[in-house]
This record gives structure tokens, C-alpha cells and sequence, in this order.
């Protein structure tokens, strides 16, 4: 008779995909059922923490902290890390069931949400996604190139991304030296001639996306100071209504800190970060390079909460030398599992993967690729538990793998001459990042490429 799967003498066998924060809230969950299990994890790079190490910008290390706990997570006798393996490609879905009893898909939103105007893909004009991955040194985005000479860009989008991008561009190299900032980007970023940073959003100050602390940042700015129109905090009925709903308080928090930038007057700093609201880009023009943005005016219009912005053919241009679009992220297909194309997510009932509405035993997905792309790191942790509470009450009905041994999941990487990086490689690795920081009184100088992180290992 076969043992019990979660049995002492079977623990229940788990791949957690991706190495960012929904996988290590899924594994943190997981620690917590009585249920015997161990966990392998797969990353694509041989670095893990997902957005947390390639997302979160630089000069916010204070919510990088959240490694410690995943670190914690990682130590643990019943957990592995097998990063530099691109599951899809390496090892194959049907492979990965060989191996495991259930695999929770949490590898986030790789790619961006196209803007879908002429002239987006112009040199010059960049998805945030790129720009973030280059400054935080993603090995992805290292053959990117910024050239930064004129003296106008322009962020679209009003999330906190869009406020991240805003704010590396505005901040000085001494504002910026002590982040772990890549020394390439930081070089860059020295030579940067942008004087006007232009963030457009298509709706109104009330319906933003960015939250307090984001905006008030820019206050703080050595060298920069945020601009906003008056006329823009001119409210319509329905955005006075969500205004003051009390279940919204960031919106008047958001809205306070916008009129104090309004009413202000300080104009000796050299930059400038100019808020524009209600105006759609609707084309990108410049012969081979970005030379302006074409936006058009818009109006609310809709019931509160449910105000889009309307056209009113009413159009200005702005020269720029940049363009940053930055309004949204979306998730990338793997081979073999199903895609929910327009939500750029894989279809799931509260975290349990379905084809075609029907849910298939033992795949579970959590974080932005569950639910898309939105929230703050601790989103993802009530996010992973609802999936990993699911899996654990489908823990009787889950057909046991054929190869539950960590051993033949390592063998069969071997045979296929795929160099999987362990947690402790990855502690070599990182060591080694820290020792490069130190000299310049960085946290770490990152490696920037997989061949670089490997070398490391020789
Ligand atoms: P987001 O919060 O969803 O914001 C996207 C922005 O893009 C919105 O302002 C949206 O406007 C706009 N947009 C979408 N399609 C557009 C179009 N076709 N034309 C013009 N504008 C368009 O996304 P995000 O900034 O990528 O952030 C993702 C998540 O990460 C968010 O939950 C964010 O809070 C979080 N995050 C947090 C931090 C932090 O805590 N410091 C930092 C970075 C990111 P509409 O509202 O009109 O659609």
C-alpha cells in the first residue's frame, strides 16, 4: 500500500515557481500546515526575490527588509532553491509532475501593457519595465541604452511606478550613490540632462493610482520640486463624491499633498516634476527618435468609481527626448499552462488553476499572475495564503508525482547540462555582491548578467 501523501513517510512534494514575494508568502503558508512537505523553488535567474531585488527601486532599501524574512523561509531543512531554471524550457510542465504532487505558479508580471498609440516604439520612448529592470540590474534589460541629453521627458501613467521612474530621474548621483543602484545606471543617470520630468495621467488627481508616501517624496528632492496646476484640483460632482468617501482616505491624503504642491512656490531647484492630468497620449512622433508626445485633453465622465476619461479633441504636443510608459505590467505565458490573454493572467478560482472553467488537480497559482498586477508586497501574502489553504484542503485528492525525491529532480537538471544554482550558491553570490559595495558605501554592486553571478560559483 503507498504511504499517505503529507505523510512522514511521503511528505507532500512542492515547486513554487518564481522567487518573488506571492513564493515565499505561498512557502511561508505552506510552513504553517501540519501536513509533512518539503519545497523546491525555481527562478529563471540564479538571483531569487523577484521584484523585490529587480522592482523595488533602489532608494527604497528599507522595504527590501522583507528578504530577511524569506531568507529565514529558505534556511529551512524541508525547502530548496534550484534558481537558473526557466521553467517552460528546462524542465517542461509534464516533467515538473514528475517530480512534484502540486506546483504553485507565482512568477509575477514580467512584461508591460502596451500605451496602443503610433509611435510608441520609437528609440526613446521606453516601458517602465525596461527602465526599472536596467537601473535595478535585471540581466534582462543591460543591453538597453538611455540617452538622457534633452532636456524634457515624459512618464505616462500615475501609478507608483510612474512615481518611481519620475523620482530616479529627478534625483542627483549623490542622492542616489548609497542605493545599490547599478554603477552603469548611476553613470548614466550623472549624465542626464533632463531638466522638465512630465508625468501624464489620463484621469484626474483623485483617481491616481500612486499613493501618499510616493508623492511626498518629491518634496523632499535635493534638486527637484513637484509642480501642479491649480486648475487641475478643480473637481467634477463625481470626483468631489470620491473625495470624501471615507472607505478612500489616500485620495484626500493624496489630494491634501497635491494642493500644498500647487499653492507652492519654490523655484530655485533645477528640475522639475510636472504633474498633468486628464491628457491621453495619443501619438509619439519624431523622425527615427522621440521628438514629442501628442496628448489629448480629456474629460470625466461616468458615475463615481466609475469615471473614464473621454476625449475632447482638444490636442498638444510636448517636446521630449524620453518617453517612459508606465501603465501596467502583465504576465508572460509558460509553455503548457493556461493564459488568460486579456487579464495577462493564469485563469484561477481563488488561486486554483482552471482550463476552461474546469480546475486542474494540483496547479495553483498566487501573486500578480493570479490576480494581475496590482498592490504593495504585503498584498501578496493574504493573496498566497487563500492559494496554499486551497491546496492544502486538496491534499487528499492530489495525485502523487511518480519521482518524489529532491535527488532525481537535481539528476535530471544534471543530464540536461542545466547549471541549477542552491540556495547556498546564491549566498556566494550575494556575499559577493556586498564585498563590491562596500568600497563606495553601496549595500551591494550587483552582477549584472547570469554568466557574471555564475563565474562566481567556478
Ligand atoms: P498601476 O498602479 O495599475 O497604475 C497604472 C497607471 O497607468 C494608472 O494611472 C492607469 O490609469 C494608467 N494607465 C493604464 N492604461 C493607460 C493608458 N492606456 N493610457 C494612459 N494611462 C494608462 O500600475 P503600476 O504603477 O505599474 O504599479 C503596479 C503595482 O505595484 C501597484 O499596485 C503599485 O501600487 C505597486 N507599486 C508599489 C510601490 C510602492 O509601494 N512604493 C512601488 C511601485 C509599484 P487609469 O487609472 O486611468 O487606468
Amino acid at each position: 500500500m503507498s504511504a499517505i501523501l503529507g505523510s512522514v513517510e511521503r511528505p507532500l512534494r512542492v515547486a513554487v515557481v518564481g522567487s518573488g514575494p506571492s513564493g515565499f508568502f505561498a512557502v511561508d503558508a505552506l510552513y504553517k500546515a501540519t501536513f509533512k512537505f518539503e519545497i523546491d523553488m525555481f527562478d529563471r535567474l540564479p538571483s531569487p526575490f523577484g521584484l523585490v531585488r529587480y522592482g523595488v527601486a533602489p532608494d527604497h532599501q528599507k522595504i527590501k527588509n522583507v528578504i530577511k524574512v524569506y531568507e529565514k523561509d529558505a534556511l529551512d531543512q524541508r525547502f530548496a532553491f534550484f534558481g537558473n531554471v526557466n521553467v517552460g524550457q528546462d524542465i517542461t510542465i509534464a516533467e515538473m509532475q514528475t517530480f512534484y504532487d502540486a506546483i504553485i505558479f507565482a512568477c509575477g508580471a514580467e512584461t508591460d501593457k502596451p500605451l496602443g498609440v503610433p509611435g510608441e516604439n520609437l528609440t526613446g520612448s521606453h516601458t517602465a519595465t525596461e527602465f526599472v529592470g536596467w537601473y535595478n540590474g535585471h540581466p534582462d534589460y543591460q543591453n538597453s541604452s538611455f540617452d538622457l541629453s534633452h532636456p524634457s521627458a515624459v512618464v505616462v501613467g500615475l501609478g507608483n511606478v510612474a512615481m518611481d521612474v519620475a523620482r530616479i530621474l529627478a534625483k542627483t548621483v549623490d542622492e542616489l550613490k548609497t542605493t545599490d543602484i547599478t554603477q552603469k545606471a548611476l553613470d548614466v543617470l550623472g549624465q542626464s540632462k533632463i531638466k522638465e520630468i512630465h508625468i501624464v495621467g489620463r484621469r484626474g488627481p483623485i483617481q491616481s493610482a500612486f499613493t501618499p508616501a510616493e508623492i511626498k517624496e518629491f518634496h523632499e528632492l535635493n534638486h527637484a520640486t513637484p509642480v501642479v496646476n491649480p486648475q487641475d484640483l478643480v473637481l467634477n460632482e463625481a470626483s468631489q463624491k470620491e473625495l470624501t468617501d471615507i472607505h478612500h482616505p489616500v485620495r484626500k491624503k493624496n489630494f491634501e499633498i497635491l494642493q500644498k504642491y500647487s499653492a507652492a512656490t519654490e523655484t530655485t531647484k533645477e528640475r522639475k516634476i510636472i504633474f498633468h492630468f486628464l491628457k491621453s497620449p495619443v501619438a509619439v512622433k519624431g523622425n527615427g527618435k522621440v521628438e514629442k508626445i501628442v496628448l489629448e485633453k480629456n474629460v470625466l465622465s461616468g458615475d463615481p468609481e466609475k469615471q473614464s476619461a473621454k476625449g475632447t479633441g482638444t490636442f498638444e504636443e510636448l517636446a521630449c527626448g524620453n518617453i517612459f510608459r508606465s501603465v501596467g505590467y502583465r504576465g508572460v505565458k509558460i509553455p503548457g499552462v493556461p493564459f488568460e490573454d486579456k487579464k495577462g493572467i493564469f485563469p484561477n478560482q481563488e488561486g486554483r488553476i482552471v482550463d476552461n472553467g474546469k480546475v486542474i488537480c494540483g496547479w495553483y497559482t498566487s501573486g500578480w499572475i493570479k490576480r494581475g498586477p496590482s498592490g504593495i508586497i504585503g498584498t501578496n501574502k493574504p493573496d498566497s495564503d487563500e492559494t496554499v489553504h486551497h491546496l492544502l484542503t486538496d491534499v487528499p485528492h492530489l495525485k502523487a508525482c511518480p519521482s518524489p525525491e529532491r535527488e532525481s529532480v537535481k539528476q535530471f537538471l544534471a543530464q540536461k547540462n542545466v547549471r541549477f544554482v542552491t540556495y547556498a550558491d546564491w549566498k556566494m553570490i550575494d556575499a559577493a555582491e556586498v564585498k563590491r559595495g562596500q568600497p563606495v558605501g553601496k549595500p551591494r554592486e550587483k552582477f549584472t548578467s547570469v554568466l557574471e553571478m555564475l563565474s562566481i560559483l567556478k
